[in-house]
């Protein structure tokens, strides 16, 4: 059995992230360093200036569009589940679930491993590589949503409230806030999964990360931009960022009608703040059952906690009998991916 002592030599929490001593490289720095390792491209994980990139091809495509093709000094793409040796550390990459490319981090080091999960989920989307679970000694767990009240309903249950309001109101355009990068594109698979095959319109501000995934091979189906559409969209479905909902962008809409995708749904004042009509609890984390879940299913001795509601999961990692501990990481706000 490991004892603390044992990661603490090689993988330690700076203020520039987590740093990986022995293979000299930072898990998705917050401020520029030489080396680093991105999990995904959501901002808070994914920022500009690194000397050398390691990250799936997906999340170096997300990178080169939104931050600029010279965003890093060097990319090196690593596919899900292929080895690197880097002085004495074997890293790889294996799928998270949480947007395209997400990756966790396994990290194998003089017989012990590590791994670090980025943001992750269970829930199936069809715009990931599932989630897939790795043995370990140490496993170093976000905790966007880790509070008991936190338990995401079922994803097609919120689709439907959304088609069947569609329904009740069809003249008016119904406007969903979803954040640009892994929500939209899940909600769209979500409403053809349900076998809506409308035209889904969309804000200028989702258009290319659409774009990406649909080059990417994620297939989003037939996608048009509001500034090209000839009316004001009645009973139409438009996808636009959170910000644009109250902003006067929604004025050429038909009656809109808001709805906001976020895992902050499930809380009824924060829904209330939202100031939407019909909030859909559609996350891209883990809720608590499904963080416990995972926590047991790596076996790990060892729990390191990050970014978000820390101190409820210690305690509850210690119930377990495993040895919890808070990183109190800060940079890490996930605004884009919750
Ligand atoms: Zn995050
Ligand atoms: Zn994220």
């Amino acid at each position: 059995m490991a004892k603390p002592s044992d990661f603490a030599s090689w993988l330690m929490p700076e203020t520039a992230g987590l740093r990986c001593v022995a293979g000299g490289f930072f898990i998705d720095p917050v401020r520029a360093v030489d080396r680093a390792v991105i999990t995904h491209g959501h901002s808070d994980h994914a920022r500009p200036g690194h000397g050398a990139v390691l990250a799936t091809a997906e999340t170096i495509a997300i990178m080169k569009a939104r931050l600029g093709e010279q965003c890093a000094g060097t990319f090196q793409p690593l596919r899900y589940g292929e080895p690197l040796t880097m002085d004495g550390v074997t890293v790889r990459l294996v799928p998270a679930g949480h947007i395209l490319g997400s990756a966790q981090v396994v990290i194998e080091h003089r017989g012990q491993r590590a791994v670090i999960s980025g943001d992750y989920k269970r829930t199936f989307d069809a715009t990931a590589v599932p989630f897939e679970p790795v043995r370990c000694n140490l496993f170093v767990t976000e905790a966007t949503f880790a509070l008991p009240v936190f338990r995401h309903e079922p994803d097609k249950s919120e689709i439907g409230k959304l088609l069947a309001s569609l329904q009740a109101f069809p003249e008016r355009t119904h406007v969903i806030g979803a954040y640009s990068l892994g929500k939209a594109q899940r909600l769209i698979a979500l409403l053809r999964a349900a076998g809506y095959d409308n035209t889904i319109w969309l804000h200028g501000a989702l258009e290319a990360m659409c774009d990406l995934y649909e080059t990417q091979g994620i297939g989003l189906g037939a996608l048009r931009l509001v500034s090209e559409a000839t009316d004001k969209l009645p009973g139409e479905i438009v996808l636009c960022p959170p910000s644009a909902l109250k902003d006067r962008w929604s004025r050429r809409l038909t009656e809109p009608m808001t709805a906001y995708a976020s895992g902050w749904m499930r809380v009824r004042a924060r829904a209330r703040q939202s100031g939407v009509e019909l909030p859909l609890v559609i996350s891209d984390h883990c809720d608590w059952p499904e963080l416990i879940e995972t926590i047991a299913e790596t076996e790990a001795e060892e729990i390191w906690v990050t970014h978000g509601r820390e101190d409820a999961l210690v305690h509850q990692i210690t119930q377990m009998g495993k040895r919890g501990r808070a990183l109190a990481l800060v940079g890490y706000e996930d605004e884009e991916g919750e």
